[in-house]
């Protein structure tokens, strides 16, 4: 049996940026496989989003959310710069209207305990001057949010992962994973659907980083106990194109909703400059990614409150990611989960459960993380 020193699971931007970060770090007799369903990398929630490098505002004080996400915007610029990824510091407005303005002190406090501090009140005047377009009492503007080439990023990744000597595995998806002498054993089925066939290997440590199937992933792994694979709550979230110009420069959020799953329709910009609103909040059991046009009508009065004059007609669907969220609507919000033997006694495996966003800012501070902790396995 084929033996590797390392198999991960998922080549979202997650198991690409720990694939990119181990070949670096781990010496070189390591062998370190990468394995997706899909022919290629970041077919999923990765190329599903909004693509925004976030500063790291709202999260819990402590959180791994807050940490990660702080840490992770610094990699990224750099990383951006260092090797040529396409990029945008925008800058983010996030646009209170009248009476809303305690929402915004209770971002302002949040951010700077999570050490964002460079966040700047702004007045309904400089917001016109900045954003003629937008209508707002007061905002906050975030100098070091701005978004980024998601797929150029992955590719990059992976090209800079594969010169190291990582081998990915499309088309190939893990069945099952049994404990064995050498660290674990894994089933996986590869090939095209006319042509599936079935390949067994070693590994001495296996990473699941399987996104929205993490948990479904985890349920394979033989004596791994059930009261470690966190449940899976699936929010759906649809993006509409404006199909008129306006002139925007800066991300436009308004102040969050309640609802403890998403931050409200926003407009994000793509690197082109073409303006796209979203996402919304859908709860969903299956993956369906179809974008519902009858919910432009929804997202128009979402976004009249900081847009005047956007009308349904003038929105057409995009595209949808679904988040895989560890907390339901309702209940409060959770932390990304990342588990390594300390938490469930296995040596060698490390699970990442609940990476929904900042998980893409995140990315590369994520895999530092798992880094660390595999060292100490
Ligand atoms: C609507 C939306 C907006 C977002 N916006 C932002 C944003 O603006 N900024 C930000 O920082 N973050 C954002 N995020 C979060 C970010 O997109 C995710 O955190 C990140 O993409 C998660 O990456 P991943 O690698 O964990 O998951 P994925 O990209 O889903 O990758 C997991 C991979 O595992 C593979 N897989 C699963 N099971 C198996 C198996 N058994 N065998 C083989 N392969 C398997 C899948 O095929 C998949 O490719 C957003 C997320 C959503 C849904």
């Amino acid at each position: 049996m084929e033996h590797f020193e390392l198999c991960i699971t998922g080549a979202g931007v997650i198991g690409l940026a720990i694939a990119e970060r181990l070949s670096k770090t781990l010496s070189a007799k390591y062998t370190i496989l990468l394995i997706d369903q899909h022919s290629s990398v970041g077919q999923e929630t990765s190329s599903r989003n909004s693509e925004v490098i976030h500063a790291g505002i709202y999260y819990p004080k402590g959180s791994l959310k807050a940490r990660l996400c702080r840490e992770g915007n610094a990699l990224l610029y750099n990383y951006c710069q260092q090797f040529e990824i396409a990029y945008r510091q925008t800058g983010k407005l996030i646009i209170a209207q009248d009476g809303e303005q305690s929402s915004l002190e209770k971002i302002a406090k949040q951010a700077n305990e999570n050490g964002v501090t460079d966040l700047r009140e702004i007045d309904r005047q400089t917001l016109h001057a900045l954003e003629p377009s937008v209508t707002g009492a007061h905002a906050l503007l975030s100098p070091t949010t701005g978004i980024i080439d998601s797929h150029g990023f992955m590719q990059r990744l992976l090209q800079q992962a594969e010169s190291r000597g990582v081998q990915f595995a499309g088309l190939t998806q893990v069945l099952e994973v049994k404990r064995h002498t050498k660290g674990f054993e894994v089933l996986c089925e590869s090939g095209d659907k006319n042509n599936r066939q079935t390949y067994r290997f070693s590994c001495t440590a296996f990473i699941n980083a399987a996104g929205l199937q993490a948990q479904q992933l985890a349920q394979k792994i033989e004596s791994l106990s059930t009261n470690n694979i966190p449940q899976v709550h699936w929010y759906k979230g649809s993006y509409f194109k404006l199909n008129k110009r306006i002139k925007l420069q800066h991300l436009v959020y308004p102040v969050p909703e309640h609802s403890n799953i998403g931050l409200g329709v926003h407009a994000t910009l793509d690197l082109a400059g073409g303006v796209r609103f979203g996402p919304d909040v859908e709860a969903v059991a299956e993956k369906d990614y179809a974008v519902n046009p009858m919910r432009a009508k929804q997202f128009a009065e979402a976004i009249r409150r900081y847009i005047p004059g956007i009308n349904s007609d003038d929105l057409v669907p995009d595209y949808a990611g679904i988040r895989p969220k560890l907390h339901r609507a309702t209940e409060p919000v959770q932390d990304f989960v990342i588990q390594s033997q300390a938490d469930h006694g296995i040596a060698g495996l490390i699970q990442l459960f609940g990476i929904e966003s900042p998980g893409l800012t995140a990315s590369l501070a994520i895999a530092q993380y798992v880094d660390a902790e595999l060292a100490q396995n």
